[in-house]
């Protein structure tokens, strides 16, 4: 694996980014230059809860308001197509994690549940959940089609094969959105959190999961973590979290660290042991019946709940 900075692959020498959440341009705290093989750029890059490959973007870290972000940015078109194109083969992992999510629901403060959209819905677990719940109307938006066609027959036809973008959606018409663990694949989180904020009925809730790269997992892990990877164009905090949520105009904004339940298997898959260890690992825990054991853990994920006011304030809440 090279360790040397490598650009090519990912980004033309382009101009700074700026911080993707409160838009300061003082770019001089570099956290890691570029690690990039591209004859390791398999179609599995762009699937999540994959094998870590341990590559990633130029990343730098905010002084204001401590989001880490890829700067420069990667090919828009690059990235698109790599999601579009992406294998998918987690359907158990992606259920434990929407059971793990549905439990945060009860922090809502006012739980109408007429409507619910998933920005980047997979293969609709979470909406499963959300119909377990008693949402009524459910929708997710997924632009990888082999994870969207690894839906239920009667959830696939509730997700939309198509990135969420402005417009896509009646305002003030939902009473939750929720993005799980893709704010920091997409190229303007902030502007993401302001368009569901739009689609939100006052008093409707955001609630969003998200790695913490400040968690003690990943501050033990250093660049073996798996938050250092390819696809993510920025990573928060809980401080950096809260702001991207302030900023987009939502209020009583509460962020917290989660507990994930997965099964043994897909701990060890994420765990730091050498990559050529890592199949027969995985084959013989897949074998054994310990293997599919649900073990909660903090992984170092926070959830951010914020709620859309009654008012639209400030110059920015347009
Ligand atoms: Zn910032």
């Amino acid at each position: 694996v090279q360790t040397t900075p490598d650009l090519s692959a990912t980004a033309r020498p382009a101009a700074a980014r700026g911080c993707p959440v409160c838009g300061s341009s003082d770019e001089r705290r570099v956290l890691a230059e570029a690690r990039i093989d591209p004859a390791q750029l398999d179609a599995f890059a762009f699937a999540s809860r994959k094998v870590p490959e341990h590559m990633h973007h130029r990343l730098v870290e905010c002084p204001v308001c401590d989001t880490v972000y890829a700067s420069p940015l990667p090919d828009a078109a690059e990235v698109a197509e790599g999601y579009a194109e992406a294998a998918y083969d987690s359907r158990e992992e992606a259920v434990a994690a929407s059971r793990t999510y549905a439990r945060l629901l009860h922090r809502i403060p006012d739980r109408r549940r007429a409507a619910a959209l998933d920005i980047g819905a997979g293969d609709g677990a979470f909406l499963e959940r959300l119909l377990e719940q008693g949402y009524e109307q459910v929708a997710g938006f997924e632009p990888s089609r082999a994870a969207a066609d690894a839906a239920l027959p009667d959830v696939r036809p509730l997700i939309r094969l198509e990135p969420f973008t402005a417009g896509a959606w009646p305002d003030e018409s939902l009473d939750l959105v929720t993005c799980f663990q893709t704010l920091e694949h997409v190229f303007d989180p902030l502007e993401l959190c302001r368009q569901a904020r739009r689609l939100l009925r006052p008093g409707g809730a955001l609630l969003v999961v998200t790695h913490d790269r400040r968690a003690a997992t990943a501050r033990m892990m250093g660049k073996r973590s798996p938050i250092f990877d390819i696809e993510h164009l920025q990573l928060f905090s809980q401080r950096s979290l809260a702001a991207l949520l302030a900023r987009a105009g939502l209020t009583s904004i509460q962020v917290w660290p989660i507990v994930n339940r997965y099964p043994v298997h897909y701990w060890a898959k994420l765990a730091p042991v050498p990559r050529s260890a890592k199949p027969r690992l995985l084959a013989g825990l897949k074998a054994a019946r310990i293997g599919y054991a649900p073990v909660p853990l903090r992984a170092g994920n926070i959830a951010g709940l914020a709620i859309r006011p009654d008012v639209a304030r400030g110059s920015d809440a347009a």
